[in-house]
């Protein structure tokens, strides 16, 4: 049978590392076993969820790569609930209840008062068919809950390995609510039987949860899925990384820098014990990828990990797998030259507009001994330019002025570049060419203060 995942988040916030994470194992998954990768939005809460969260999802998977194969919004699916609903009226697995949150809240405290479990108690099973009409009557209208069997509830998780859960030891969950709309637990099984999902990975805040719809699949006649529920992020202090928060958004790495492949090489590997290493393809990563590497200790989320990660990405890119992006900088001479002097001095992509002006921009030069730098142009060899210019130049300058070592190259380096670091001055100067060193070399004489300033306050 071919392996169908889906990745199902709720549409109510921005699309958080954490679910990002859930999303590329999903997809790996599917990719390495030739399978399928579903989006499924879980909107059914029409108070919670916004089509326009929707379409940011959306954007963000795309951004990272992570098409799907199919699509689903619960919200168009409330038929197939309402029908499957309807068949476990019928068959006795759902019950009504007439307790309002009052009366439960209040349950729920005395038990606890009482060291015990918040189970519910069932009471609504005790309610006579007599009442019930009575109840129907006044015009109350009912929640209902699932009825789990008692006994253990158990399966082989591909992350956590056996799990043996006790259904005794859990309320029986709400399903519909007293306006008749649907919670998240049934939906998502109906949805993972109707639409042939094999196997379901997601966060471990769903163990509980695959104990109830193991019940459920069964209850329906059907055999449940695979399950594997990943442990969850937490930010580098082991605090959790809240959905809520929105405090580490893929969008915020995005606007941050952060390469859609930084990010997936990143998330792939936490919690593997494997190496960060830059990976530059969802290909390569589908390739290596095998999801019993994920282990059960809680994988820590470190920003300065991911931005060296990104910096190291960019600095391995060749020419041809970062042209598209750097075209749509709208820098004028973007080219394979350009890229190979500036690669190892970024740390995310848009510092190439920087070093993009320190080539053939207007820069202002660093000029602290203008004798030496107007000798020094009066040096500059003729023109073509190439690799071996530099060294011809700065040969020339060395006996001209005695100079060597720091004292020979700094300065030529603040003055034609305005920078005190940087790449090679060997591939920088044929890319700023003889007419704009020459220039640069030619505006000595002690810079205004505030020209000064303003370099270094650059970067
Ligand atoms: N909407 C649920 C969530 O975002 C999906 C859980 C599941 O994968 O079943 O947590």
């Amino acid at each position: 049978m071919t392996p169908k995942v889906r990745f199902a988040p709720s549409p109510t916030g921005l699309l958080h590392v954490g679910n990002a994470r859930t999303a590329l194992i999903n997809w790996l998954f599917a990719k390495a076993s030739g399978g399928h990768f579903l989006l499924r939005f879980d909107d059914t809460d029409p108070d919670r969820s916004s089509a326009a969260y929707a379409t940011a999802i959306e954007e963000d998977l795309r951004w990272a790569g992570l098409d799907w194969d199919s699509l689903a919004r619960q919200s168009e699916r409330l038929a197939a609930y309402q029908s499957t609903f309807e068949r476990l009226q019928a068959d006795g697995r759902v019950y009504p209840c007439y307790e309002t949150p009052e009366e439960l809240d209040y349950k729920r405290k005395r038990l606890l008062a009482r060291g015990r479990p918040p189970i519910y108690d069932r009471a609504a099973l005790g309610v006579s068919e007599a009442e019930r009409r009575r109840l129907d009557a006044e015009g109350r209208k009912p929640h209902w809950r699932f009825l789990l069997e008692a006994g253990t509830v158990s399966w082989d998780d591909l992350v956590r390995g056996r799990v043996e859960l006790q259904a005794d030891r859990m309320s029986d969950p709400v399903v519909v609510r007293a306006d008749g709309t649907f919670l998240y637990m049934l939906p998502s099984t109906i949805d993972d039987v109707d639409l042939a999902v094999t196997h379901v990975i997601r966060g471990e805040d769903h163990v509980a949860n695959a104990a109830v719809q193991i019940q459920m699949f069964q209850a329906l006649g059907v055999e449940p899925p695979v399950f594997a529920h990943l442990p969850l992020l937490t930010d580098s202090a082991g605090k959790g990384l809240s959905k809520r928060l929105g405090s580490m958004t893929v969008r915020s790495l995005r606007d941050d820098g952060i390469e859609p492949m930084t990010l997936n090489g990143y998330l792939a590997r936490l919690g593997t014990g494997e190496p960060q290493t830059p990976i530059s393809s969802l290909e390569d990563l589908a390739a290596d990828f095998d999801i019993a590497r994920f282990g059960r200790a809680t994988p820590k989320f470190d920003t300065d990990q991911i931005e060296r990660l990104n910096a190291q990405l960019l600095h391995a890119s060749d020419y041809d797998a970062i042209a598209a992006k750097l075209d749509g900088m709208g820098l004028v001479r973007a080219d394979r030259t350009f890229w190979e002097a500036i690669r190892l001095n970024l740390h995310r992509l848009s510092d190439a507009t920087y070093w993009h002006d320190v080539c053939f921009g207007a820069i202002v030069p660093i000029v602290d001994d203008p004798d030496f730098i107007r000798s020094a142009a009066m040096l500059l060899p003729a023109e073509p330019w190439g690799e071996t210019t530099w060294e011809t130049w700065t040969r020339l300058v060395k006996e001209e002025s005695g100079r060597s070592g720091k004292a020979l190259f700094q300065p030529l380096r603040l003055a034609l570049t305005g920078r005190e670091h940087g790449p090679e001055l060997r591939v920088l100067l044929p890319l700023i060419g003889r007419a704009t060193a020459e220039r640069r070399l030619a505006s000595s004489g002690p810079q205004p203060a505030a020209a000064l300033a303003a370099t270094e306050t650059t970067r």
